[in-house]
């Protein structure tokens, strides 16, 4: 993809007027539209191309270069904003080698002993002292306890004491100002080109993280203070909006930091306010009638005193060897992270020490972003596959030339269905965008404008399942396809086996991945039932199977036979029946003969049960084998306590919380969170994912997190353990 340097002058020169003219068009697709068309790791590939040849001959450069300012324009409909302190950005260092983090210390230590030796205000130290033993003890002024723990943490350097750094995640999302008067906040402000943002006050107030007050007399007392963060969107609820927007057909986002800008530059405060945001703070702007804390670190712990969201990733470290380790230990916990991060942030953390190293051409001197390796690439689709999932859904899967993404090598990608492939306008023979970020699957998020082949037959789904060869259908209205073959298709069968022995489902110990490909692969199970009539002999023929597992597995068949009506339901993974809807049915009808014959209309009875799902429950148990296979599984022994009563006696048990919605976070003493859940939802009640105002109790155990926050500021009722069971306890 890189291009090489053109050598002789007439081409660099065009190729610098090329640069220029795609990045341009690129910055105003991201920058202004929300709507990038190569990923951030091309762009800065383009962007470092150009700014060599600069420097080659910096008499091309000129003051429009996008090297040369921050590009950003105020879109149309929103209010500018003129900064009262430029929001300038951090140099970014996109080797992300530990090297990086150590030229940047040594930079800064040459940089402060310079500024020490031209300043005769600065630490006295004599001219003869070392650079470095200048800048440790102008650290030492700013910030004595500091450099005293940094004498004892590396005896070996004791000629050169350590410089203390703040160390914090980047954050990939919209930079925001958020200005604050006498404690209230009054407005909110995009970077825009740093010099003049957006108003997007109406937005931001719809994100429950950023408070409207900040806490304590200080803050109050305060004439204007500006705090500087970032505005992001957790994963999860990117995936939660990408998933609502494929169901029904819109367009998806690329990555949570365009859906996080989209959110934010939207003119109707309503549609922000469905979807949620998130904010971190990390420094500050115009500062008016209040005295920071003289560190950065105390300046971030000052802020979340004040009830502004601060990230508890942060640390303050010591010198390179502490960048380095910081940069390896985040690099770790990148994925496990519930947010994008596209790095990490170095501060010299004495802001004494930043105000005397200032700035180089716009950017500070005393910070650095640390970049890790892009989680979005540019790749070339060289075929398309079919994947068959356990419910039998049919997804497009994208065999891409293998390209380095989000730390790993991906070489499939998932499409999601054959509307979105096709509103995406992707092709076999496309250069195409991937995305890999935490635990989510690999995306093809778009297709890079070009050039392509002139004739390429647009993408069709199969009539007939790749696998068992059954006919392939699409619900009506439905947007994905699915094999029709059930049971009788081997890749259902595998992934229906092992959703039927889950831990919520059957709960069979003993019986994972690895038998289950063996147990269907040997022909030895091609039905649920058969399952229970394995035997010794039969596992023995299996190779590798030692006779303790073999045992295992058979007391774990045994034990599974006593079950609830609610788990074999689920077990059976009827499309469309989950955890919860299985424990309705089990509830109202008490036994499955019941549920068996039960019309349509009366499934629609059931609390929950829709059209699709009742249509999905009766073409399920229309289905002769599927009768059979209930039939088999019962005389094999399966039972459960039935109850005898018609579905409005099951229904008038006691259910104190019926209606009332939950929300689980943190640790609690006893309970964990799956037997909270049960007990809840046995009781009538509802559990959430998350808080919003219709959640009526909010559970928080040990270590809750943004979600209590979230419930003290919505002013929730807030129950502990004991609370639970006490609401509980009074039906
Ligand atoms: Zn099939």
């Amino acid at each position: 993809m890189s291009n090489a340097v053109p050598t002789d002058y007439a081409s660099a020169r065009e190729r610098v007027d090329a640069l220029r003219r795609r990045l341009q068009h690129h910055a105003q697709q991201y920058h202004v539209l929300d709507a990038p068309e190569i990923p951030d790791a091309e762009y800065d590939r383009l962007y470092d191309e150009l700014q060599a040849l600069e420097q080659a001959h910096p008499e091309w450069v000129t003051a429009d270069s996008p090297t040369q300012r921050v590009i950003g324009a105020v879109l149309d409909g929103l209010k500018p904003v003129r900064h009262a302190v430029a929001m300038l950005s951090i140099q970014a260092e996109r080797d992300t080698s530990e090297a990086s983090a150590r030229r940047f210390d040594a930079r800064v230590r040459k940089a402060l002993a310079a500024a020490a030796a031209s300043t005769p205000t600065a630490v006295s130290e004599s001219t003869s002292a070392s650079q470095s033993t200048s800048a440790a003890a102008a650290a030492a002024a700013a910030a004595p306890e500091l450099a005293s723990a940094s004498a004892s943490a590396s005896p070996s350097a004791a000629d050169a004491p350590l410089l203390a750094y703040s160390a914090e995640l980047k954050f990939d999302g919209l930079a925001i100002n958020l200005r604050y008067q006498h404690g209230r906040l009054v407005q909110a402000a995009t970077r825009g080109d740093g010099e003049t943002g957006e108003d997007v006050t109406h937005t931001i107030s719809t994100i429950g993280d950023i408070p409207q007050r900040l806490r304590g007399a200080a803050a109050s007392a305060a004439a204007v203070i500006e705090v500087r963060g970032e505005v992001f969107m957790r994963r999860d609820h990117f995936e939660q909006l990408n998933e609502q927007q494929r169901s029904k057909g819109g367009k998806t986002f690329v990555n949570p930091r365009n859906a996080a800008a989209g959110v934010v530059r939207q003119l109707d405060a309503r549609i922000a306010a469905e979807r949620p945001l998130s904010f971190f703070a990390y420094g500050l702007g115009d500062v008016q009638g209040w005295d920071p804390p003289p560190t950065h670190s105390g300046l971030l712990t000052a802020l979340a005193a004040m009830g502004v969201p601060v990230n508890d990733e942060r640390a303050v470290v010591l010198g390179a060897d502490g960048l380095v380790a910081y940069h390896a230990r985040i690099a770790a916990r990148r994925d496990a992270l519930p947010f994008d991060i596209d790095g990490v942030v170095y501060k010299l953390d004495s802001r004494a020490l930043q105000l005397q190293l200032g700035f180089k051409s716009r950017e500070p001197r005393w910070a650095l972003a640390h970049k890790y390796p892009a989680q979005e690439q540019m790749t070339a689709l060289n075929g398309i596959d079919i994947q068959l999932g356990r419910t039998g859904k049919l997804t497009p899967v994208a065999k891409l030339h293998p390209v380095f993404v989000g730390g790993t090598t991906v070489s499939n990608a998932t499409l999601h269905n054959v509307f979105e492939l096709r509103r995406k306008g992707v092709r076999v023979g496309d250069t195409v965008i991937v995305r890999r970020a935490g635990d989510v699957i690999p995306e093809v998020v778009g297709r890079v404008p070009g050039e392509r082949p002139a004739y390429v037959p647009n993408f069709r789904m199969p009539a007939q399942c790749p696998v068992c060869g059954s006919a392939v259908l699409r619900e009506k209205g439905g947007i994905d396809h699915r094999c029709t073959g059930g049971l009788f298709c081997a890749t259902q069968r595998k992934q229906a086996l092992l959703h039927f022995a889950g831990r919520r489902a059957m709960d069979i110990e003993g019986l994972g991945d690895k038998l289950v490909d063996q147990l269907v692969d040997s022909g030895l199970i091609r039905t649920l039932p058969e399952l229970y009539t394995l035997g010794v002999a039969k596992l023995s023929a299996l190779a590798r199977m030692a006779d303790k597992s073999a045992a295992n597995l058979l007391t774990g068949l045994e034990r599974s036979k006593q079950t609830t009506l609610g788990r074999f339901l689920y077990a059976l993974g009827i499309r469309h029946v989950g955890e919860t809807t299985a424990k309705d049915l089990a509830r109202h009808f008490g036994s499955i003969d019941r549920l068996m014959d039960a019309s349509a209309d009366r499934l629609l009875a059931v609390r929950d049960v829709g059209p699709v799902v009742a249509q999905s429950i009766r073409a399920f148990f229309d289905q002769p084998h599927n009768r059979e296979v209930m039939e088999q599984l019962r005389a094999a022994g399966i039972t459960w306590p039935e109850s005898d009563g018609s579905a409005d006696k099951t229904d008038a048990a006691p259910r104190p919380l019926f209606g009332k919605i939950f929300v689980l976070t943190g640790t609690l003493p006893l309970l964990t969170r799956d037997e909270a859940k049960d007990l809840i939802e046995a009781a009538g009640g509802k559990v959430a994912g998350s808080v919003s105002k219709r959640t009526s109790y909010v559970v928080a155990g040990e270590e809750a997190g943004s979600k209590l926050d979230k419930a003290r500021e919505l002013g929730l009722p807030v129950l502990d353990e004991d609370g639970l069971r006490a609401l509980l306890d009074a039906g």
